[in-house]
């Protein structure tokens, strides 16, 4: 058993909560970029790492954007939504989501979680659809996809477009189905969290060719081909640069292995923490897909007696990195602050964000750090 915070904190290293394996063809593709002088978004490995990725979900063309933020900003005005529009997705998500909304000039409308899953409770979706509902955005959380076929009907039956989120989703499928092939546009982070990394990066995938061409004209500049300097529209440098994309290219090499590491990693925890009752850990699998456990989340049940915040606070005496859930977009004071959704509830978002946090999740993670952060886990319920 461990001993009291003071002792253990002169015995153990610290853990960080995401430490990324850059231990791969990363050092090689990068030293290509440098003695080539490839180092710009013009370089070879940007398209490389388009096709390779765009491949791999089942998809006809990949925009290489610099972050996975941006990539929902492109989405989002790649299908010309904006002034009046409304855009259902998830409560509980990242602010990209609504921001990408919010700055196009569109209305985000939001949808509470699924208590079991943490991911929207699509059975919540239709009842938020109105004559001025243009899209949803599909967010996967976690680790685990959202049930895509009510989604996918209901976008069918309104007619509205999807844009899926598949920042945490590097190497998932739902029924077999790679996560990044659903709906218009799909978009993905390689923040040195995700499952591949490029330091920071992103990508949009999609197989309509004008919609491709519209994020590669948006990312860069909306600079024209036969008159460079001439816009008739307004676009962003959300360009990648080779030296990123050569990270992308070598840490795509191992995705397989990746996801197969998270999945060992995620059910070692839950064999070290299914025993108390006070937890309610990540599920490991539902009739669509198993987790790939992007971060192991903990949510504390109704009888510990305090909240995440001291959760993380009490790991911390040990040296465990922890990271808060996301907090509700209706909550978010600069959306309030604009007006958006008064009176709005969303109970078990607003429940998981307040009591649950993740803990150390990256692929650098030993199964020896994993028992450790297991044990402090178990202490700190004491
Ligand atoms: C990480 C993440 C993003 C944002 O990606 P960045 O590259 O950090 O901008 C967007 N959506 C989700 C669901 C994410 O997890």
């Amino acid at each position: 058993m461990i001993a009291s915070p003071e002792i253990i904190e002169s015995v153990m290293n610290p853990i960080p909560v995401n430490e990324p394996l850059l231990d791969g063809n990363e050092k090689k593709y990068l030293n290509e970029c440098i003695d080539t002088g490839w180092i710009s978004s013009e370089g070879p490995f940007v398209k490389q790492f388009e096709q390779q990725l765009a491949t791999r979900v089942e998809r006809q063309y990949g925009i290489a954007v610099c972050n996975g933020s941006v990539a929902l900003d492109t989405a989002v005005a790649a299908l010309g939504l904006g002034q009046g529009d409304e855009v259902i997705l998830p409560a509980f998500t990242i602010m990209s989501c609504a921001a990408a909304i919010v700055r196009a000039g569109a209305v985000p409308v939001v949808v509470d979680s699924d208590a079991y899953t943490w991911n929207m409770d699509v059975s919540q979706i239709e009842a938020k659809i109105t004559p001025r509902t243009k899209a949803i955005m599909v967010v996967h959380i976690y680790g685990l996809p959202v049930d895509m076929e009510p989604v996918l009907a209901l976008a069918d039956k309104y007619g509205l477009q999807i844009i899926e989120d598949a920042a945490e989703m590097h190497g998932q499928t739902y029924k077999g189905r790679p996560c990044g092939s659903f709906g218009a546009l799909s978009t993905f982070s390689f923040y040195p969290n995700k499952h591949i990394t490029t330091g920071e990066g992103g990508m949009i995938v999609t197989d309509d060719e004008q919609l491709a061409e519209r994020c590669q004209s948006l990312r860069n500049l909306c600079f024209q081909p036969q008159n460079r300097f001439v816009h008739e529209e307004l676009g962003w440098n959300f360009r990648m640069s080779n030296l990123q994309a050569a990270l992308g290219v070598a840490q795509l090499e191992r995705l397989d292995e990746f996801v197969a590491r998270k999945r060992r990693m995620g059910q070692l925890y839950t064999e070290l923490l299914s025993d108390i009752p006070e937890l309610q850990l990540p599920v490991p699998q539902t009739d669509y897909a198993a987790n790939i456990y992007w971060v192991y989340g903990i949510v504390l049940k109704d009888e510990v007696p305090f909240d995440a915040k001291e959760a993380m606070r009490r790991l911390s005496q040990y040296k465990i990195g922890t990271r808060p859930f996301f907090y509700p977009m209706h909550e978010q004071p600069v959306l309030r602050n604009i007006g958006l959704f008064d009176g709005e509830s969303c109970p078990v978002a607003e429940r998981i964000a307040r009591r649950g946090f993740y803990i150390p999740s990256g692929l650098a993670l030993s199964d020896e750090q994993i028992e450790q952060v297991a044990q402090a886990v178990v202490e700190i319920l004491k």
